[in-house]
């Protein structure tokens, strides 16, 4: 069962999420890929819960030791790169108390994690990878910077949600899914749709 602190309840929904998709997950990587993704999520995510119970003194602190063992359980691309969105959110909230997130804060540190996601992974905008889902929510939260947090999140995942979906649309430029481009065709990339279940997972979480 989950603490009473904050990371370690959303982290735990969000687990949840995945592992109610772990299949589907496997399914969509091994479209035109190796088929890992639902089983490296699932991996990744039990590491993060049980890191952020140890280590919530902070928002901050647990998601920096979130991120750090959701990258070294999960392996792969997507790891690594989780890893840096987890644990630079947790590092741009700095001290900062659960009560006294704000919205404009929040967006603040996902703007920055986006950044340092964007410098590891090298994904542009359409090359049909999670940051297609990742960055129509970073956009969405920073748009509704000035709105009460539970509400931008929920819209904010809502825009992730259609992206992830949408990215069925794209062919795969990044990522192991390119060298077989084409077969990946009409069906969305996996990494944008664990991404969409994170996001509207922590929003139910939240309310
Ligand atoms: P691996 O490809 O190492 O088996 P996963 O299957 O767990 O790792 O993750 C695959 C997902 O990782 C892809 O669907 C894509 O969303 C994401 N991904 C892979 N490479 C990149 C990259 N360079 N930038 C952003 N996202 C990426
Ligand atoms: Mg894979
Ligand atoms: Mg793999």
């Amino acid at each position: 069962e989950p603490g009473t602190g904050l990371v370690d309840r959303v982290l735990t929904a969000a687990l949840r999420s995945i592992e109610e998709n772990e299949a589907e997950l496997g399914r969509l990587d091994a479209v035109a890929a190796d088929g890992d993704h639902g089983l490296g999520m699932t991996r990744g995510m039990r590491a993060a819960v049980v890191a952020a119970r140890r280590n919530e003194r902070t928002v901050s602190e647990a998601l920096l030791a979130a991120g750090t063992a959701f990258a070294d359980a999960a392996g792969g691309a997507s790891g690594a790169l989780y890893g840096v969105l987890l644990a630079e959110t947790g590092a741009g909230l700095r001290a900062l108390a659960a009560e006294e997130i704000t919205t404009a804060a929040l967006a603040d540190a996902v703007d920055g994690a986006v950044r340092a996601f964007t410098e590891l992974g090298k994904a542009e905008p359409g090359d049909k990878t999670m940051l297609d889902a990742i960055e129509p929510f970073r956009a969405e939260l920073r748009e509704r910077a000035g709105a009460d947090v539970v509400e931008a999140w929920r819209k904010a995942a809502r825009a992730a949600v259609t992206a992830a979906e949408n990215t069925a649309h794209l062919l795969p430029a990044k990522g192991r899914a390119a060298r077989l481009a084409q077969r990946s065709k009409g069906h969305p990339d996996p990494g944008a749709v664990s991404f969409s279940l994170l996001v509207t997972a922590v929003g139910e979480e939240l309310g």
